[in-house]
């Protein structure tokens, strides 16, 4: 009955291609087991049982750290002996077998007398290991060569997210590490700038509700770099625990933003003044109406400038010298202006200022403050000093009006009376004055 037992183990353990050793450490000898010989590819006898030919058979790479391992175990320092290496075959290739054994019987004092084990092939293992480890660096090695960052990241239904994989790019993206973000993304919110993170999670909210591109455009303050804009491009999908799983791509796109700002700006500015163009006054305007008919208003005075006989400054001193004039009259604007105020050049030599807030009776005091200094502040051009004046008329923007630009025509019409009277003066809008 025993012996029946330790046939039937020793077979499932050959069937298991695992070989079984048992080594007499005192005459220095050792047997194996069927398996075991054919583990290695060799005849039942054509191995030797001479322990130093079991050591010859140990890669020399590895053959210090497997002696070193087995006396650990001989001198007790080790419950079991374990260790993985590599084995030559009768052909002369390689294996990557697990090696483990231990020491049965010792005598009184404690040397190691009898030691049994097991060796298990384990190349295809080792293969695949590696194989995995190639693939996982080949992964973080082109993830990482990227600008920006590549991730993967998780969602529960309730809206807890982590990052699941992060490249390099983490760092220069938010500034963050992978285990700050590993086990949630909270530290990630808490860079965005605040006018935008409602928008970034409604976008992702909306991504996971519908598994549409989670796409968006926000700004991080970073404690090295301060305020710079990010892009977020990724594709969503659903997880049958029910959490959604994005991959994606974070870049940096604050020299995109900023350049388009500036374009932005620019096409709102009137190169030759500074001063904002008519477009961009004009939009303003009927933010300030807006503003007005809400109530959060309670008046808003509007004055038109033009410059008295420009045309003759032109024909006598020339186009450039008329440039310097229109530049001389934006920059005593913007002198006598407070910072809320809106000005914009209309075109020609025609200026107009929105003042929030102010009534026409002050609004008569500050157009006639801005056209004494005119009146008494020379241009310049190369070394003439150029004298001029402008005309003024003055408006009040009404909440019945249809729109922001209606109280144009209302001081348009208050300048044209200015320049029937004579030039170089103030004149208000007939309805309201
Ligand atoms: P008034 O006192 O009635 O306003 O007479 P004015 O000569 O100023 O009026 P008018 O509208 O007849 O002349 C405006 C001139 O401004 C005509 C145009 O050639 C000139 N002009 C328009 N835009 C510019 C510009 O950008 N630079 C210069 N130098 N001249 C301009
Ligand atoms: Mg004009
Ligand atoms: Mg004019």
């Amino acid at each position: 009955m025993v012996d029946d037992f330790h046939d039937v183990m020793a077979l499932a353990i050959q069937g298991s291609g695992t070989g079984i050793w048992d080594r007499d450490v005192v005459t220095g000898t050792i047997r194996y087991s069927a398996g075991w010989v054919e583990l290695l590819g060799y005849d039942h006898d054509e191995l030797s049982t001479r322990i130093e030919d079991s050591y010859d058979r140990v890669h020399p790479d590895d053959r210090a750290y497997v002696q070193a391992t087995m006396q650990d175990h001989f001198d007790g320092r080790s419950s079991v002996y374990e260790v993985e290496h590599r084995l030559r075959c009768r052909d002369g290739s390689y294996k990557w077998v697990l090696s483990r054994g231990m020491v049965i019987s010792r005598d009184a004092e404690g040397r190691a007398l009898r030691m049994v084990g097991t060796t298990a092939d384990i190349t295809s293992t080792r293969l695949m290991a590696e194989r995995l480890h190639q693939s996982t660096s080949l992964v973080a090695n082109l993830t990482n060569q990227i600008p920006g960052l590549i991730f993967e990241s998780r969602r529960s239904p309730e809206g807890t997210a982590r990052m699941t994989y992060v490249s390099s790019g983490i760092g220069e993206i938010f500034g963050l590490t992978a285990e700050d973000v590993a086990v949630s993304t909270a530290c990630i919110h808490d860079r965005i700038h605040p006018d935008d993170l409602p928008m970034y999670m409604a976008s992702l909210d909306a991504s996971q509700r519908d598994l549409v591109s989670w796409q968006c455009i926000f700004r991080v303050d970073l404690p090295t770099r301060g305020l710079c804009w990010r892009q977020i491009d990724a594709r969503p999908a659903r997880l049958p625990d029910g959490e959604t799983l994005w991959h994606g791509l974070v870049t940096d796109v604050t020299e995109r933003m900023e350049m388009e700002q500036q374009l932005h700006d620019l096409a709102r500015l009137d190169h030759l003044s500074g001063l904002p163009n008519r477009r961009a006054f004009l939009e303003r305007m009927e933010k300030t109406w807006s503003a007005l008919v809400q109530l959060r208003l309670d008046r808003v005075a509007v004055l038109m400038i033009d410059v008295d006989h420009f045309k003759s400054i032109n024909d006598r001193y020339g186009h450039a010298a008329g440039d310097e004039v229109i530049r001389h009259v934006a920059a005593l604007m913007s002198l006598v202006l407070r910072s809320g105020d809106i000005t914009g050049r209309m075109g020609g030599e025609e200026f107009a200022i929105c003042l929030p807030g102010v009534g026409l009776e002050e609004a008569g005091r500050i157009a006639d403050r801005l056209r004494t200094e005119i009146a008494e502040t020379q241009a310049w051009f190369e070394d003439i000093a150029i004298s001029l004046t402008v005309s003024i008329g003055i408006a009040a923007m009404l909440p019945t009006d249809r729109n922001g630009e209606q109280v144009l025509a209302r001081a348009d019409k208050a300048l044209y009376t200015a320049k029937q009277e004579g030039r170089n003066r103030v004149a208000f809008a007939e309805s309201v004055s």
